[in-house]
């Protein structure tokens, strides 16, 4: 596979360091401008849902092309067994550290001891389902125009996948269609560049606009009715974070410089609140970061379906500190289904604004607790979800230089 090739079309090969300084200038002058102009804001909206709404019209197109043209190439199915199989293994073993962090930092700080409101009742809600069935029947879908309409992205990649490998198996008579393929992910990734002309603007007007809503005082009261919360996510993430770069310093890669290249992901994730809508930029990230194209093409869309950390270990501290409100005791066995059933919501979230918060009901129900709980953490969600966000990016940035490390061989086939 030309490498070269993919590396021309790398959005980040044709304006990588102005693009990031109007990332950064948007993000910062959106915060501040909805900080002291407050509600005004809110009108530039639009604009900023226009360049949520043109990266999301990009995705289902882009992760088609990519698996298909990132896994046919590679020819042998073992090949991409074994990439798949160390995802998998990073994913699991990525989102289990996570959670346990999140239970880990919120036993630690108690955020809830101190919201424990008076006469709050220990609730009786039956337990219902982990989610582990859920999350296998949606690999498969019997309708993929309807799963892309739904914007499901799992049975599609399913799809593309097997497509890709019956591709593969059926030798020169192939190329042609693998050559199509090839040139429209390049052509998309062009397209994907001259979206990416409106992120400074579209990521200030969706940051001036959200911030703005309350205004800097009201954001303020906000996140300081329940401060020791917003706290312990925060730390958590930021310890998760720290774990990932070690991860990065075992498969001999500078977490420094490997967080330079994902900054622009990082800050867009922050920005729009989707890890989907982050998926051009991340996947532009990675190449920017020398990692090799079919490891890019396979891992990022991969992770974005199914990868999320931050949103587990959220998931994982949201749930212990509604169960400290509630003056619920959370003995070790109770801890332990939190660690799980998080790690599997997590996995079964979508990456949009605040999915998280909707399917943590499997994790509260799983314990005991009433979803009304959720009231509790509602008011600050949108800015978690944020940060959240940005560790979810960040976490399948590093999948993928664990893979690139650990499929040298089998990449070496393609
Ligand atoms: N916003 C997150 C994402 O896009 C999902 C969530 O935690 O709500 O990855």
């Amino acid at each position: 596979m030309p490498n070269s090739g993919k590396k021309r079309e790398s959005v980040a090969f044709i304006f990588a360091d102005r693009l990031l300084a109007g990332i950064l200038t948007g993000a910062a002058g959106g915060v501040a401008a909805g900080w002291w102009f407050g509600p005004v804001m809110t009108g530039w909206g639009w604009l900023g849902d226009l360049f949520l709404d043109a990266l999301k019209m990009t995705i289902l197109p882009l992760v088609v092309t990519a698996i298909i043209s990132g896994i046919a190439p590679l020819g042998a199915a073992h090949a991409v067994g074994r990439a798949g199989a160390v995802t998998g293994v990073f994913i699991i073993a990525s989102t289990l550290v996570a959670t346990t962090t999140g239970v880990l930092t919120a036993d630690i700080v108690q955020p809830g001891a101190g919201a424990r409101s008076a006469g709050a009742v220990v609730p009786t809600v039956e337990a219902t389902n982990t989610g582990l069935e859920s999350i296998i029947r949606t690999l498969i879908s019997p309708n993929l125009v309807q799963a892309a309409a739904d914007g499901l992205i799992l049975p599609i990649m399913l799809f593309a996948l097997l497509l890709a490998l019956a591709l593969a198996g059926m030798g020169p008579r192939a190329q042609p269609v693998i050559n199509l393929v090839e040139i429209l992910n390049e052509a998309i990734m062009r397209l994907i560049g001259w979206i990416l002309y409106l992120a400074p603007i579209g990521i200030f007007a969706l940051l001036a606009a959200r911030f703005g809503a309350l205004g800097g005082e009201g954001f303020r009261r906000e996140i300081t009715s329940v401060g020791s919360y917003v706290v312990t996510v925060i730390m958590g993430l930021g310890v998760h974070f720290l774990t990932l770069c070690a991860v990065l310093i075992l498969v001999r890669t500078s977490p420094l410089p490997y967080a330079v290249h994902f900054l622009r992901a990082l800050v867009t994730a922050f920005g729009t609140g989707s890890s989907a809508a982050t998926l051009p930029l991340a996947m532009d990230c990675a190449r920017d970061a020398n990692m090799r194209e079919p490891v890019v093409r396979f891992v990022l869309p991969l992770g974005t379906a199914l990868n999320r950390n931050g949103t587990a270990l959220y998931q994982a501290a949201a749930t212990m500190f509604i169960a400290q409100a509630y003056g619920m005791d959370m003995p070790a066995a109770q801890q332990a289904v939190v660690v799980i059933t998080a790690a599997l919501a997590g996995i079964a979230t979508a990456g949009v604004p605040q999915h998280g918060l909707v399917n943590m009901v499997i994790v509260m129900s799983a314990v005991n607790l009433p979803a009304e709980g959720i009231g509790l953490i509602l008011a600050v969600d949108w800015f978690l979800d944020r940060c959240r966000t940005v560790i979810n990016v960040w976490g399948n940035g590093v999948g993928t230089a664990v893979v690139n490390h650990l499929t040298t061989g089998a990449a070496s086939e393609k």
